[in-house]
């Protein structure tokens, strides 16, 4: 029997909990059939054991009630997320400037919110992997996240990027998933750890960030910022030479006064606005009816005020904050959702606005 056969019938192995399957998220490596004994080879990346075994028996179970089918076997390879690989010279030369470790980013944008529980980090995530995957089918080089909320770190988990970052020459190697490296305090504090960070030490921290990670080649660093616009963030944008920001916002028109307020910070520091991103805007029923849960029009007033366009507008949906919690983002697992077509869409209108530059 052929091979497209059984790889038709992989195709119906989704991976847990998601409604993408394992060959279009690229986890099959290998599939031999000899007289009906079937071999097949799965590359997975994941701290979570219990996925690969449900993957292994849905494949045993699909596979196997092929006609002609004897045994199957399945040969899994679990690792660890990868670390990012060391540019070229970046060894032996310690401490270097900003300016040395992100020579070879080509823009860094700022991700922020008047207030948190907006859904920044969120947005954050699911922009990096859009911006990822438009850059990829454009063949340049990748995406970068740098996790600056230090009070709530979540991009390691929302992005899956597991384990500890390593050093190499001095210099720390960002985690990376899904082809986006990131960099973020969760990596270095332990869940229960109290994060009560105060300025200084937040600039200390994303000082690090930038002039001792190995950032490597990137078209875009992310940069999510800890919510407010307090001397925290002003400092922090002060930091990092940066090609534009992104405001965050919720659909209630009173969210607006808080965003303007983060607007104002980039304007004192020279940064370009390149847009406002309404998270949260509405739910869709079954009917196809939209629910306007948190009010409506907050993201175009708040655009309007600061004369910058309202990139998009995201639904609240299940899916997406379940993508979150199980670290894998919904423009990942679900690559066609209207909600993964609203970041796309954002992410577009981004490297647009940077190429205007
Ligand atoms: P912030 O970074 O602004 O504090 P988060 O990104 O951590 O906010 O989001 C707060 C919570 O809201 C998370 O549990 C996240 O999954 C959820 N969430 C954010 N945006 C949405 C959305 N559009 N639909 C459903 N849940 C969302």
């Amino acid at each position: 029997m052929d091979t497209e056969n059984i790889k038709a019938a992989l195709k119906t192995v989704k991976f847990p909990g998601f409604s993408r399957d394992i060959v279009s998220f690229g986890l099959v490596r290998e599939v031999e059939n000899t007289d009906g004994n079937v071999l097949i080879g799965v590359e997975i990346t994941t701290g979570d054991s219990s996925v690969p075994e449900t993957i292994a028996a849905d494949i045993k179970q699909v596979v196997g009630a092929l006609e002609g089918i004897h045994e199957v076997k399945v040969r899994m390879e679990i690792s660890q997320p990868k670390q990012q690989p060391a540019a070229p010279g970046a060894g032996g030369e310690g401490k270097q400037q900003a300016s040395a470790t992100m020579q070879k980013v080509k823009y860094a944008i700022a991700i922020a919110s008047g207030k948190g529980g907006v859904g920044k980090s969120t947005v954050t995530v699911n922009l990096a992997c859009a911006l990822q995957r438009l850059l990829e089918e454009a063949g340049k080089p990748g995406v970068g996240i740098m996790d600056c909320d230090i009070y709530g770190p979540s991009v390691p988990l929302m992005l899956g990027a597991t384990g500890r970052p390593e050093i190499e020459n001095d210099l720390i190697l960002p985690v990376s998933n899904f082809g986006v490296s990131t960099m973020s305090m969760g990596f270095l504090v332990d869940d229960d750890t109290p994060v009560v960070w105060r300025g200084p030490m937040i600039m200390k921290t994303i000082q690090q960030f930038a002039q001792n990670v190995n950032w490597g080649e990137l078209e875009i660093l992310v940069i999510d910022l800890p919510p407010g616009t307090g001397d925290a963030q002003l400092s922090l944008v002060q930091t990092i030479p940066l090609d534009g920001a992104v405001i965050v916002t919720t659909p209630q028109p009173a969210a607006f006064n808080v965003a303007r307020r983060g607007a104002r910070m980039f304007d004192k520091v020279n940064v370009p606005l390149l847009g406002v991103v309404e998270n949260m805007s509405y739910m869709e029923t079954p009917d196809g009816q939209r629910q306007a849960l948190f009010g409506e029009g907050g993201g175009q007033i708040t655009a309007d005020s600061l004369e910058t366009p309202l990139l998009g507008q995201v639904p609240i949906d299940i899916a997406l904050r379940e993508g979150c919690d199980k670290g894998i983002p919904i423009v990942i697992s679900e690559p066609d959702s209207p909600t993964t077509k609203a970041f796309l869409s954002v992410a577009r209108q981004i490297l647009d606005g940077l190429a205007k530059k």
